[in-house]
């Protein structure tokens, strides 16, 4: 189990079991996200300076709210759009990211974690990323979604199906 905890530690979610994958995000939308929530009031950097976004992806049913979840606010880029980026009011700590639509999974951000982390696996939708920007080549980079990281979404929305 791990513990994603708000900066001030009014807020906890945890995790079960084996995340689904760890991926540094570059895509526009991400991008937005993260600098809407930099700043909100004595928030801390969450976008690299790359321009990407860390996260460690965790099925739906294997993550649990449990403490000071009064405390959440969701924040979207657009009205319309159907994704939250759900921040700790207390200390304006970005702590995860949810679908309204029926997404199986909840991308959590790795900032809020400590101690034993899961490796990173990919860097994904660089097509996006700043001009200027370096992207690392430590772990293998998708200008889009890889294959991999796909499957992996897939087969977890099946393992979780039929442990139901
Ligand atoms: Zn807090
Ligand atoms: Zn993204």
């Amino acid at each position: 189990m791990r513990t994603a905890r708000c900066l001030c530690g009014s807020v906890e979610i945890e995790a079960f079991g084996t995340p689904i994958t760890s991926v540094v995000c570059y895509c526009d939308s991400c991008q937005k996200g993260s600098r809407q929530i930099e700043a909100l009031t004595n928030a801390v950097p969450i976008l690299g300076p790359d321009g990407g976004t860390d996260y460690i992806l965790y099925r739906k049913d294997r993550i649990k709210y449990s403490k000071g979840a009064e405390l959440l606010k969701g924040y979207k880029i657009e009205e319309k759009s159907t994704t939250s980026r759900v921040v700790a009011t207390c200390c304006s700590s970005a702590m995860v990211m949810r679908f309204d639509d029926a997404k199986h999974w909840v991308p959590m951000y790795r900032a809020r974690f400590q101690g034993d982390m899961p490796p990173l696996q990919w860097r994904i939708c660089t097509k996006f990323k700043p001009e200027n920007a370096g992207v690392p080549t430590d772990i293998p980079s998708s200008t889009m979604y890889p294959a991999g990281f796909m499957w992996k979404l897939l087969t977890s929305k099946i393992s979780m199906l039929f442990s139901r």
